[in-house]
């Protein structure tokens, strides 16, 4: 049987030689903002911790680095407050309603500075706090991102959870749930979505990151994502699920009006440059941070973050709002 490759996906990971070891020059001669529809967005990393332990999970357990102290939490709103313009916050973690702090001073923190709040989570909340989050960002939340773990979540009582969100939110929120294509438990996935979508929400399928890249699925394996996701072409040339894409050349706006907020403080332009030790912007507790003044051309050869591309931080791709 012939193998088969997944779409875009260099088995190369890591910055392109010529710039190994570099920090990517910002390009000059372009505007400190892309030329087009834009979101700009920090995604804050609001606490270390989660209360589940997916066998999947690339945050592995020793970067599951605890609370931030309120000072600390501080510093980040204070910066947040200071970013020009309007700004989405996408709350991340761990996970963020584990963090008694998210609901009792960041959420009505970011909402009273006028943001945009969006959140990730496994949404392992209860429904009172579901109902206390969706009162607190009324009017001004962009998307919840509900991550489906089959492991520790069962699929009725989720969606359950979800719906009373979506009830008690405002009709522009938008709702979507992510699920990991694990590759010896396709079948329970494609289920799922069928429940997912016969409750009216989305599906978004994400293929299961490794170390270093993307899982090797088997071709049968990739038959069934397929089934589940749709052509692997089309899904990625469309971003219809996280096929984990090259952009590599592309000149990208993260670091300028896109960056990623770690509880720590550190800001970094996007997560593939942090992890090649690249594009830190400064530390919000300490000297403070410095967003770029253009883009970047991207050395990278995976992006598995859909967020830069979403938020129209990428050439060539469109923005899709507040989309995930
Ligand atoms: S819910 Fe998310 S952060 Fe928590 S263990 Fe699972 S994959 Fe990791
Ligand atoms: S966000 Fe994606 S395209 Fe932009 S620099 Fe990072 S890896 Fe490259």
């Amino acid at each position: 049987m012939t193998l088969r490759r997944l779409p875009l996906i260099d088995d190369r990971v890591g910055p392109s030689p010529e710039i190994e070891d570099d920090e990517p020059p910002v390009l000059g001669g372009d505007p400190p903002a892309p030329p087009w529809s834009h979101q700009p967005t920090v995604e804050w990393q609001v606490c270390g911790l989660c209360n589940y332990d997916c066998s999947y999970c690339i945050q592995s357990k020793r970067y599951r680095v605890g609370y931030p102290s309120r000072e600390e939490v501080d510093a980040a709103l204070r910066f947040l407050s200071g970013l020009p313009g309007s700004w989405e916050v996408k709350m991340t973690g761990g996970e963020p309603f584990a963090s008694r702090l998210f609901l009792d001073h960041i959420v009505p923190s970011l909402a009273a500075d006028g943001h945009i709040v969006s959140t990730l989570t496994n949404l392992s909340a209860p429904e009172r706090q579901l109902r206390r989050f969706a009162e607190l960002t009324y009017g001004r939340l962009g998307i919840v991102s509900a991550s489906l773990h089959l492991e520790f979540a069962e699929v009725g009582p989720f969606l359950e959870r979800l719906a009373v969100l979506r009830e008690n939110a405002a009709a522009s929120a938008r709702f979507v749930v992510n699920m990991v294509l694990v590759p010896d438990r396709l079948a329970a996935v494609a289920e799922a979505k069928r429940a997912i979508e016969a409750a009216g929400f989305r599906f978004f399928g994400q293929m299961m990151k490794v170390k270093g890249g993307v899982h090797p699925y088997t071709p049968e394996q990739l038959q069934e994502v397929e089934a589940i996701v749709g052509d692997l072409e089309a899904a990625a040339r469309t971003r219809s699920a996280n096929m984990a894409p090259a952009y590599t050349g592309r000149r990208c706006w993260t670091g300028a009006r896109y960056l990623v907020l770690l509880q720590s403080g550190d800001a970094w332009a996007c997560r593939t440059s942090r992890r090649h030790d690249q594009g830190w912007l400064g530390n919000v507790n300490h000297a403070g941070v410095s967003l770029r003044e253009g883009p970047i051309r991207c050395p990278y050869t995976i992006c598995p973050c859909t967020v830069p591309a979403n938020r129209g931080m990428i050439e060539g791709l469109e923005a899709r709002g507040s989309r995930r």
